[in-house]
């Protein structure tokens, strides 16, 4: 098996946002030096990390450049294009693999793989001309979810279709390209597992995180989630099974639908630490940042115990709509924890931060953050 890479080492993140910039402090944390490489500058990633580079990411020659100075290359950001992770791997190891990106950058791909390997997955019909589309409309009903197969994320490129006779409409609202038609599913929660899969093929998870969307955005994790046993241990169970399955050499998120009586259908993966994790950085014993970095590293994966149950909520651009919040009206509740990645420009619905909280159960510490929340705002209202 390859070496460790060890501290004093410099890893290489593909990407420059919050999840890459979380990454470089528990990096730096531990010793490593840091470059990233994305299209922008004075990014989240890069105001920690000790190199910054400004490439798009389709300049294979500046993405060999960048593998070359480092010792592993992995990412935060995974629509990377497929020839970026090849660029990368002729000079440095890539984890996870390009092949895992490759799978889990497109819907159809990832649905195809997830389904062909008989895990659970959302109802699903691919659709490539307006004919599979009504083929598609007439085999699962309606309601349903059209969604572009390249990936859009916090519900970018999704249109719901109430009726049959919406389909076409809704087609060319995500611009007529390939997509996939999902069942929608009256879910009675959402919930996600995160998990590290180390080089000897270790795996460890921090349990069952249940999410709450807003607009299709993440708006609140808590943890533990509210479900029964031997749900969580199935979610587990299968969350393992896919990182195994799939060969990744870092961490990765199954998103879940809980659906009536139980039964969990796979919504989505994504190949990397999961905004639902981002409660493991004060909640765990080591967060999901530290354990891709074990994980890529070679090292063993740290303890996931969660140290107390913990609730996080995002903060969106809105939340600056009417001035900057009031920093110290929610650091005044003593168990927050304020998170902000640096960005330049509060639009909304972009991720500026989080809030995370610790309590006695989840239902408290959900409580308390949202209290937090609010009085970002209160002073306004
Ligand atoms: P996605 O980007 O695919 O994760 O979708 C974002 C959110 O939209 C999900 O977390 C759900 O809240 C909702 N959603 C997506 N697909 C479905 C579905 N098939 N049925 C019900 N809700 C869905």
């Amino acid at each position: 098996m390859a070496q460790p890479i060890l501290p004093g080492a410099t890893v290489g993140v593909l990407g420059s946002g919050q999840l890459g910039r979380m990454f470089a402090i528990a990096a730096r944390r531990l010793g490593y030096r840091v470059h990233t490489l994305s299209p922008d500058e004075d990014t989240p990633t890069g105001q920690i990390a000790d190199a910054e580079i400004q490439a798009p990411y389709e300049d294979l020659d500046a993405v060999r450049r960048f593998a070359s100075g480092v010792s592993v290359v992995t990412f935060e950001f995974e629509n990377v294009p497929a020839a970026t992770a090849q660029a990368a791997a002729e000079h440095a190891p890539v984890r996870p693999a390009g092949s895992v990106l490759h799978t889990t950058q497109h819907r159809i791909r990832e649905k195809t793989f997830l389904q062909r390997a008989g895990f659970p997955v959302t109802p699903f019909r691919t659709v490539e001309t307006a004919e599979d589309l009504t083929a598609a409309v007439a085999a699962l009903g309606t309601p349903a979810i059209l969604k572009t197969a390249d990936f859009g994320y916090d519900g970018k490129g999704q249109v719901r279709i109430q009726r049959a006779a919406e389909a076409d409409a809704a087609w060319s609202a995500i611009g007529r390209v390939s997509a996939v038609l999902e069942q929608f599913i009256p879910f009675e929660r959402e919930v996600s597992v995160v998990a590290a899969r180390a080089m000897d093929g270790t795996c460890i998870d921090w349990g069952v995180i249940e999410n709450r969307h807003r607009n299709h955005i993440l708006d609140v994790s808590f943890s533990p989630a509210s479900v029964e046993p031997e749900t969580a241990v199935r979610a587990r169970e299968i969350a393992h099974a896919v990182l195994e399955s799939l060969g990744v050499v870092g961490v990765l998120c199954v998103e879940f639908f809980v659906a009536p009586g139980g039964s969990l259908l796979i919504n989505e993966l994504a190949p990397r630490p999961h905004n639902s994790g981002h409660l493991t950085v004060d909640a765990a014993v080591t967060s999901q940042f530290e354990q891709q970095l074990r994980a890529v590293c070679g090292l063993p994966l740290g303890s996931t115990e969660l140290v107390r149950p913990a609730a996080m909520a995002n903060l969106l651009g809105d939340l600056w709509s009417g001035g900057e919040p009031d920093w110290q009206a929610a650091l005044a509740c003593p168990p927050v924890k304020l998170h902000l990645y640096g960005k330049l420009e509060a639009r909304p619905g972009r991720k500026m931060g989080h809030l995370t909280t610790l309590g006695a159960d989840a239902a408290q510490a959900l409580e308390s953050v949202l209290h937090a929340r609010e009085a970002l705002t209160r002073s306004r209202t």
